[in-house]
């Protein structure tokens, strides 16, 4: 018998399309009906999109394990000497053009349906893509940051990431870039190995986790700490209920965190979600 990592092949089991139909409803009912209902996705929402994980079998790092070194100094390395940070994102290799490409797909389109509409009032992502946005969530958490856009490190203000050109800076010798507000160090918005989650983030995403009567949780174990700890401060409430659309059971599962599961791609199972939501009664269209 092969032995996979954490069991996952194990605990694979049939799900019939009746038992799968109705999980579906279930989840339609409970959103259609929450008054104040928040999605939380991660890396599993956009493999659909050909964004690579990192740790996968085929994984970034896994790949690379010298990038991962790198990833792991990026950030004190970005604190001791930011000028040539920044030069080194100028001549290095970077993922962010294959990011830039990438478009959402139905899973993104069907969270950002349900924003639009009124049934879902957020979404907190772990994902830096920017698909998201593209799909065009406006009431959006990215709380790893986003590929798209420049951060300063003092007040906090996001910029597009082409506010700034860093090639005629450096020219310049002006890098690091600095806020036209604040002065401020100016650094990618995706947050790095070691730094902090920017605090506006962190606190607005807590605010949700407490304010949620519903959460949907969307190709994430949520198992890296801090974002692990929304859904479980979410789950402290009365009457709060916790759908998982995951590929497999997770610690969310198995720890009773999520009321129920439902197992396959979000790509699939949203969008059939929201058709659901569509024909019933109580949502008007
Ligand atoms: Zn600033």
């Amino acid at each position: 018998m092969t032995l996979y990592p954490f069991g996952m092949f194990d605990s694979i089991e049939y799900i019939g399309s009746n038992e799968m139909d109705d999980l579906i409803l279930r989840a339609a009912a409970i959103l259609a009906k929450a008054k104040y209902a928040v999605a939380l996705t991660g890396a599993g929402t956009s493999t659909e999109s050909g964004i690579p994980d990192f740790r996968g079998p085929k994984g970034v790092w896994t790949m690379n394990p010298d990038a991962e070194r790198q990833a792991y100094r990026s950030y004190d390395r970005f604190l001791s000497d930011p000028k040539q940070w920044w030069m080194e994102r100028l001549t290095g290799t970077s993922m962010i053009s294959g990011l830039e490409k990438a478009l959402p797909n139905p899973g993104h389109l069907a969270l950002a349906e349900l924003e639009r509409v009124g049934v879902l009032k957020s979404v907190i992502t772990q994902n830096i893509d920017g698909l998201h946005e593209k799909a065009g969530n406006k009431h959006l958490l990215e709380y790893h940051g986003s590929v798209n856009k420049l951060r300063c490190t003092s007040c906090n203000a996001r910029f597009p990431r082409d506010a700034f050109d860093v090639a005629k800076l450096q020219r310049e010798d002006k890098l690091p870039p600095l806020c036209p507000q604040c002065g401020g160090v100016v650094k990618t918005d995706s947050v790095a190995f070691g730094e902090p989650i920017p605090p506006d983030v962190a606190r607005n995403s807590m605010v949700e986790a407490w304010r949620c009567d519903c959460m949907l949780i969307c190709g994430t174990s949520a198992v890296v700490y801090p974002f692990a700890s929304l859904p479980r401060i979410a789950r402290q409430k009365e009457g709060v209920t916790i759908i998982e659309v995951n590929a497999v059971p997770t610690p969310l599962t198995e720890e009773g965190i999520s009321d129920f599961i439902i197992r396959g791609k979000t790509g699939e199972i949203l969008p059939r979600i929201v058709a659901e939501i569509k024909n019933s009664k109580s949502i008007p269209f």
